[in-house]
């Protein structure tokens, strides 16, 4: 188990539907470990493995002292809702307030297949719907309003880590006229 390099935004594994874990081996094991590590190293509330470059529905949470882990998970949702500062170690330093609902019900199974039932209101209940987004492929700016999320897509341009112009990559020293692009 070993800290991983974190994705960031614009990387096209975090905008993949994960595919649902089937097989409850050590591999599996392996990626609860290094989720976790990488999650507690950040350090962040929550990390899911489409962060780490593996598409499949598995995430660590790490809130109020209590870290853990689900797969597959299945959300029931109150209507009662929440707003408070989110953000996301695939976007460094950017933080939101973001509209949640207030109390998750998350039904999934841990590590060995067996079945379970994680229950939780405020921040974990922000930390699992935040994580369960990341296995559809939805970032947290996506449930922004407009105006809040062009901000911050500004601020991501602008951000050190942020996407830079596409790199040229030269095949030839004389000019190709764009054909290497
Ligand atoms: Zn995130």
């Amino acid at each position: 188990m070993a800290i991983q390099p974190i994705r960031l935004f614009g990387d096209p594994v975090l905008r993949a539907t994960a595919q649902p874990v089937t097989t409850f081996d050590k591999e599996l094991r392996n990626l609860v470990g290094d989720l976790t590590e990488t999650m507690l190293a950040a350090p962040g509330a929550g990390l899911a493995a489409p962060q780490l470059g593996v598409s499949l529905r598995v995430f660590t949470y790490h809130v109020d002292g209590v870290t853990g882990h689900l797969i597959n998970p299945d959300l029931s949702l109150t209507e009662e809702e929440q707003e408070g500062p989110e953000g996301c170690l695939s976007l460094p330093g950017l933080r939101y307030d973001t509209r949640r609902a207030y109390g998750v019900v998350a039904r999934g199974f841990n590590m060995y297949g067996d079945p379970v039932t994680l229950e939780g209101t405020q921040l974990l209940a922000r930390c699992i719907q935040h994580e369960t987004d990341h296995l559809d492929g939805i970032i947290f700016i996506d449930r922004l309003d407009r105006e809040q999320r062009k901000a911050a897509l500004k601020a991501i341009r602008e951000a050190e880590w942020g996407d830079g112009p596409a790199p040229v990559v030269k095949v030839s020293p004389h000019s190709t006229f764009g054909a290497a692009r």
